[in-house]
Formats: structure tokens, C-alpha cells, sequence
């Protein structure tokens, strides 16, 4: 491999450089993509996307049997889970992708190196003992978690997302720190599993991206599941008595106390960048320690583009990958671009959050005159044949011209439901577009045009 040639090397094997290698393989370019992990797949296949939502389908199944199960007519004995089978099914899972992405990979004659690497120069990455040259190179190294200086990760009570998908027994009692995607995703398996889980969150609502209307359901809804919350409370530190491990918090001048199993802290990743070598190169990074870019993936070094991650923007696969793949595009001389105000973001409980665009606490704050739609799951007759009926869509338009400014779900299915928003957006849609396209009869989907006909006060199934 020594001396070896390339038109892009991938710093990282993630969703954001996977993605940007193949696409780039596609036009043309010799590519190689430097993994340091011996898997593929980077934080999202192996420890983020696909492993919790993995553990949130199994989770939910055993659920939705426990407390729906007889009044669906259907008699269950003896169910109980199984926590070694449950990892297994998503250790299998990730398996199963971690070689697709390899084959995909080989299939593109993109070459594979499992090794650290260090930017020499805007021509030369160093991958172990390797110094291979290259045209351009495109940092895709992505983000770690976060740890509170008070509380550090000991990997047996206090503990990352990355270790509360592999616990290998259930938790008596469980305090989340943090009330976000992750959080509440995390809190949610556990919780369906039998841990007694509470969520302490320093801001004044859960899921706080979220328009207030559909955080303040979601807080409601996951309350009656079993999760406690203490919103407003600032995590202070642990402490031991009696030998029980307790997390220590303040709220309104008073000190709380979350006697602890396990606690796992989800406040949130930081950008990685370690052992690139990036100060020798002078590449300018923000003050959260990001690589700044320009809006075509530049660094201040040319030649050396990030995406991803590692940059600004929420940390999100589907953003890393449409970057990666409008990098590749750029390089290629073509107009790669995303269109970053409509990026749908999603939180994989039940039911899920999905949003879209703004939501109308920002469009007030942006001085925008909106119209607003509403439609409740309750009124919709397949959210009520399929124990759906907790959730609500809002569409957020614009007063002067009917354009489509965001559209917020809190439903069942509503991670799919968003796809036909985000695509009315993606053309500039109204809606009025969105109020008169047909959706299949019945379906959940129909709320979604319900709340746009709402807009106008003509939801047909509303009262
Ligand atoms: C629990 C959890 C759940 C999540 N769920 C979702 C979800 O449902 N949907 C969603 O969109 N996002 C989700 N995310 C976020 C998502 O995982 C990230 O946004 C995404 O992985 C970012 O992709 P990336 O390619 O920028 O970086 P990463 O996926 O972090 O990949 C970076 C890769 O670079 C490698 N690397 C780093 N430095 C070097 C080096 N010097 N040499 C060689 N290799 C290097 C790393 O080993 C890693 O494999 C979740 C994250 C977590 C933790």
C-alpha cells in the first residue's frame, strides 16, 4: 500500500464518508476510505441509529403485547423477555449491515484501510505505517459523547449511550441525564424492559427542538408509560450511601436525590478530531471544536473538505450522508448542494416525534405571520383500529402565501409520515398542495392531509 495513489481518501467510515466514497467511486475518482474501527459504519451502525432502533422494535413488540394484547382479543401466558436473544437480534442486525456496507464497498473498488489516520498534507494522509497520496481528502470522522466533568463515565454505573445498548441484565432503577432524542429513546427500551427510569433534564421541556405543543404531548404520553421526569433540574454530581450509588441534582434552590443502578448520560456529542493532525495543517475549527467549513465542505486548507459530525449542523446521518454524497458531486464538478431548512429530525419513541422545517414558536420568533393546522390521531379511524390514537400533526404555513414553513408529528409511524412533508417542502410546496393530495383511505396519512385542510377550517373529520 506504501505510496499508493488516490483522487479522495475518506477520513472515516461512517454514514457521512461511506456514503461520500461511494458516491464519488460512481463518477469516476480512485477512492479510499481509512476506518480506524474494525467495522464499518461509524457511530450510527454500531452504537447510535441502527442498534437502538433495533432495541426499540423489540421493545415496543414486547410492550404492545403486554398492554394491548387481551384487548386486541389475543391471550398471552408466561411472556417475559429475554435480554441475551434481544441483544443477540441486534447484534444480528448490525452484522448484517456492517457487511452490506463492506460489499457495497468492494462492489464501488473503493479500497478499505483499518487504520488511524493523520493528515502530513493537503496531499498525504499517513494510515499506520502507510503514507498514501492523494488529491483531496474529506474528513468524515464524526462525534463522541459528551461527559459532564462531574460526572464521569465509569462504564459499570455512570455510562454512555454507547454502553446502555449492551447492558447484560436489566436495571432496577435507571436515571437518564438528558431529555433529548437519545434520552428519551434509551429511557423508553428500558423502561418497557421493567427499569424504573427517570429522566432529570436541566431545560424546561422534553424533546426541547420540538414545537411546545408536541414536547408537552410527548412529556404527557411517556409519563403515562411509566417514565418519571424532573425537568428544570440541574445535575450536580453523585454521591454513595448505604452503598447505593445516588445522582445528586438542584431544582428551584433544593437538592435532589435519584438513587441510581445505572445513569446513563445523554447531554449530548462533541465534535472528533483527535490525532488528525489538524493544528501542524492550521485547519480552523469553531469554538465547540467543529471544522469550519464554507458552504461547499471547504476547510480553510484547500484540498481538505469535512462533512458531517465534525461540523456545524445537527447530528444527524441523513445530514452527514447528503453531504457526503454533494461533496463527491462538488469534487466531480457538479452542484452538489443540500438544503439544509429542510432536514426532518426524529425521535424513534412510542408514539414517534417527527418534525420538518420551523416550528411555530420559531416562525413567531422570525416575525413570520403563520396559519396553523391541526389534526388529532384520535379523530383518525386507522390510528383507532391499530391503538394509535395518541398524536397530533401541525402544519405551520406561511399567512401571505400558503407556503408549507414546517410541519410537526407526534404519532405512530410518524418517522414515515414526515417523508411526504419534507418532499411538498423540497419543491417549494403549499398547503394547499399538501390539503389536496389523496391519501389512501385509511391510513395514518390522513391526518396529515387533515391538518393542512385545517389550516382553512375545512378538515372534514374534525368537529
Ligand atoms: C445512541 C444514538 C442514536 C442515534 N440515532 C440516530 C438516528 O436515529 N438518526 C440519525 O440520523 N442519527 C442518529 N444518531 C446520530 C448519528 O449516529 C450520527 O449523526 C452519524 O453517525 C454521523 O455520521 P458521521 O459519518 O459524521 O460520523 P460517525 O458515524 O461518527 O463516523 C465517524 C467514523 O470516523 C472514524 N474515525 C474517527 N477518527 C478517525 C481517524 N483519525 N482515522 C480513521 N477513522 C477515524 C470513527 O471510528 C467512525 O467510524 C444517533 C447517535 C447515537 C449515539
Amino acid at each position: 500500500m506504501t505510496n499508493s495513489t488516490f483522487d479522495i481518501i475518506v477520513i472515516g467510515g461512517g454514514p457521512g464518508g461511506y456514503v461520500a466514497a461511494i458516491r464519488a467511486a460512481q463518477l469516476g475518482f480512485k477512492v479510499a476510505v481509512i476506518e480506524k474501527h474494525s467495522n464499518l459504519g461509524g457511530t450510527c451502525l454500531n452504537v447510535g441509529c441502527i442498534p437502538s432502533k433495533a432495541l426499540l422494535y423489540s421493545t415496543e413488540l414486547y410492550h404492545t403485547i403486554a398492554h394491548k394484547a387481551a384487548s386486541n382479543g389475543i391471550i398471552v401466558k408466561g411472556l417475559s423477555p429475554d435480554l441475551p436473544a434481544l441483544m443477540t437480534k441486534k447484534n444480528q442486525v448490525v452484522d448484517q449491515l456492517r457487511n452490506g456496507i463492506k460489499a457495497l464497498l468492494k462492489a464501488n473498488k473503493i479500497d478499505v484501510i483499518h487504520a488511524s489516520a493523520q493528515i502530513i498534507s493537503p496531499t498525504q494522509v499517513k494510515a499506520g505505517n502507510n503514507v498514501l497520496n492523494t488529491k483531496n481528502i474529506i474528513i468524515a470522522t464524526g462525534s463522541q459523547v459528551i461527559e459532564l466533568p462531574f460526572l464521569k463515565f465509569d462504564g459499570k454505573i455512570v455510562v454512555s449511550s454507547d454502553d446502555a445498548i449492551a447492558f447484560d441484565s436489566i436495571p432496577e432503577k435507571i436515571v437518564v441525564v438528558g431529555a433529548g432524542a437519545i434520552g428519551l429513546e434509551l429511557g423508553s427500551v428500558w423502561s418497557r424492559l421493567g427499569s424504573d427510569v427517570t429522566i432529570v433534564e436541566l431545560l424546561p421541556r422534553v424533546a426541547i427542538t420540538f414545537d411546545h405543543e408536541i414536547s408537552k404531548m410527548a412529556e404527557r404520553i411517556f409519563k403515562k408509560q411509566g417514565i418519571k421526569f424532573e425537568l428544570d433540574a440541574k445535575v450536580t454530581g453523585i454521591k454513595t450511601k448505604a452503598k447505593t450509588t445516588i445522582l445528586t441534582a438542584e431544582k428551584a434552590g433544593k437538592e435532589l436525590e435519584f438513587p441510581a443502578d445505572k445513569i446513563i448520560v445523554c447531554v449530548g456529542r462533541k465534535p472528533f478530531t483527535e490525532g488528525l493532525g489538524l493544528e501542524n495543517l492550521g485547519i480552523e475549527r469553531d469554538k465547540q471544536g467543529r471544522i469550519v467549513t464554507d458552504n461547499h465542505f471547504k476547510t480553510n486548507v484547500p484540498g481538505i473538505f469535512a462533512i458531517g459530525d465534525v461540523t456545524d449542523g445537527p447530528m444527524l446521518a441523513h445530514k452527514a450522508e447528503e453531504e457526503g454524497v454533494a461533496l463527491a458531486e462538488l469534487i466531480a464538478g457538479k452542484s452538489g448542494h443540500v438544503n439544509y431548512t429542510i432536514i426532518p429530525n426524529v425521535i424513534y419513541t412510542d408514539p414517534e416525534l417527527a418534525s420538518v422545517g420551523i416550528s411555530e414558536q420559531e416562525a413567531k420568533e422570525q416575525g413570520l405571520q403563520v396559519k396553523i393546522g391541526k389534526f388529532p390521531f384520535a379523530a383518525n379511524g386507522r390510528a383507532l383500529a391499530s391503538d394509535a390514537s395518541e398524536g397530533m400533526v401541525k402544519v405551520i404555513a406561511d399567512a401571505k402565501n400558503d407556503k408549507l414553513l414546517g410541519v410537526q408529528i407526534i404519532g405512530r409511524h410518524a418517522s414515515e409520515l414526515i417523508a411526504p412533508a419534507v418532499a411538498h417542502m423540497e419543491y417549494g410546496g403549499s398547503a394547499e398542495d399538501l390539503a389536496r393530495t389523496i391519501a389512501a383511505h385509511p391510513t395514518l396519512a390522513e391526518t396529515l392531509k387533515e391538518a393542512a385542510l385545517a389550516l382553512d377550517g375545512r378538515a372534514i373529520h374534525a368537529i
